[in-house]
């Protein structure tokens, strides 16, 4: 918590604390801890009618502005938060991908139409939202998009395969960048297409000619799936942007990810430190000198990494998340990662084995086996230390075979 906040964002502060204190109880008083990476599956319907709870009393969408529905919270407001959900031990958020990535988008590019089609059901957590950008061919080097479309009819007709695309099981839209521009190669020629999930009910129903397949992850649960379009449709002016802007619409959505959207994380992060040390002591790990370096090591980082997040946050006050938000996502994606693998060593053996039935992942087990995919999902670290030695340090651009 910072010490010099300001007398209203204090006031804030004990607002978001008192609501969240107050609502989490009575039939959500056992919502409390429920989703989260690994879990995603965990009381899904139970989340959703929570989250629908948080949007009737205006907390979602809070820093979106007032004219679209959101609270126009200030970036310092929104890690507050981000902060006290995470204190309060609130279930994991279903429709995050529609209030962190598209709806930001839709408002700097969207039109007067879209804006009023899209964003209230956002608010409302009444649509959900899934990203198709990446293919079996198209994931790093996300300009070698192969799906395509072409208008036909007053529609957009999709054809193509997208993967792991997180909880498409659940979206009732999805994002998708695809080719609109016959013969057109790399980042030229794409557009960012809005497409329909679901026939209209939530039973499970598809649209018509959108194929959603679950990819079994380490976890044993299925996040991400592999999603087919074969001549799915969405309307002529469900296009963000005009066609070939895709690329341009695409970047300033991985933008959000990257930087606004991962605020506030640290008071997760802290309480899974804490919960290692807490372990570290009970398994007598904490006598190891030098798992108790890996573990200062760690509260270090994470110091640092706290530290870097205010330096962003002043960045992203003045103006658009800009390559900076690299830094974030190389830090604590490394970070998080690396503390799955310390939780397992302070564990030892037992790390190798369930508890007894049901035979579950315990915490531990799901935050090792999760964490891997820190360092691959919303850009590698690779790709990351690309963008930070071309785009912040100016050095010579990567060769292209
Ligand atoms: C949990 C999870 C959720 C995801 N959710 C979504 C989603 O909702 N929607 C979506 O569209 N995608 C999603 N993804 C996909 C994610 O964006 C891709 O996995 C990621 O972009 C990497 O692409 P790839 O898997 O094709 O690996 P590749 O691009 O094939 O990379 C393989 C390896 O090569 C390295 N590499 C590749 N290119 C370079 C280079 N130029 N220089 C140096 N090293 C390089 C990579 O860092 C990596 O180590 C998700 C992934 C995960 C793990």
């Amino acid at each position: 918590m910072n010490q010099n906040e300001t007398p209203e964002d204090r006031a804030f502060r004990a607002e978001v604390r008192d609501w969240l204190e107050a609502n989490l109880s009575g039939e959500f008083a056992h919502a409390r801890g429920l989703g989260g990476p690994g879990r995603e599956h965990e009381a899904f319907e139970e989340r959703l009618a929570w989250e629908r709870h948080l949007a009737a009393a205006g907390w979602t969408c809070v820093g979106w502005p007032e004219e679209h529905g959101g609270r126009g919270a200030s970036l310092a407001q929104q890690v507050i938060f981000n902060e006290e959900y995470a204190l309060a031990d609130a279930p994991a958020r279903v429709g995050h991908i529609g209030e962190n990535l598209l709806g930001p988008t839709i408002i700097a590019f969207g039109t007067a139409e879209q804006k009023a089609r899209f964003l209230p059901p956002i608010v409302a957590v009444e649509e959900l939202w899934c990203q198709g950008y990446s293919e079996p061919d198209a994931g790093s080097d996300l300009a070698n998009v192969q799906t395509r479309a072409e208008l036909d009819g007053g529609e957009w007709r999709i054809n193509g395969q997208k993967v792991w695309t997180s909880l498409a099981v659940e979206a009732d839209w999805c994002f998708v960048v695809c080719r609109t521009e016959p013969g057109s190669t790399r980042h030229h020629g794409l557009s960012y297409l809005l497409v329909p999930m679901r026939a209209g009910a939530r039973a499970g129903t598809t649209s018509p000619g959108v194929d959603i397949r679950p990819i079994v992850q380490l976890t044993g649960t299925s996040e991400f799936n592999e999603v087919f379009f074969d001549d799915a449709r969405t309307e002529a002016a469900n296009i963000v942007g005009a066609p070939g802007e895709g690329w341009k619409i695409a970047m300033a959505t991985l933008g959000f990810e990257r930087g606004v959207a991962t605020l506030g994380q640290q008071v997760g992060f802290r309480r899974e430190l804490e919960g290692v040390i807490a372990l570290a002591r009970r398994t007598g790990a904490i006598d190891d000198p030098l798992l108790r370096d890996r573990l200062t090591r760690s509260w270090a980082g994470l110091e640092i990494m706290r530290l870097n997040a205010t330096r962003t946050m002043a960045g992203v006050a003045a103006g658009a998340p800009g390559p900076e938000s690299s830094i974030s996502k190389l830090v604590w994606g490394t970070w998080h990662r690396e503390l799955g693998e310390l939780a397992m060593d302070v564990l030892g053996t037992a790390g190798l084995v369930a508890d007894g039935e049901p035979y579950d992942l315990s915490d531990w087990q799901r935050l090792f086996l999760f964490s891997r995919a820190d360092t691959i999902y919303a850009g590698s670290n690779e790709i990351q230390r690309n963008i930070i030695a071309e785009r912040v340090l100016g050095l010579p651009r990567e060769a292209r075979g």
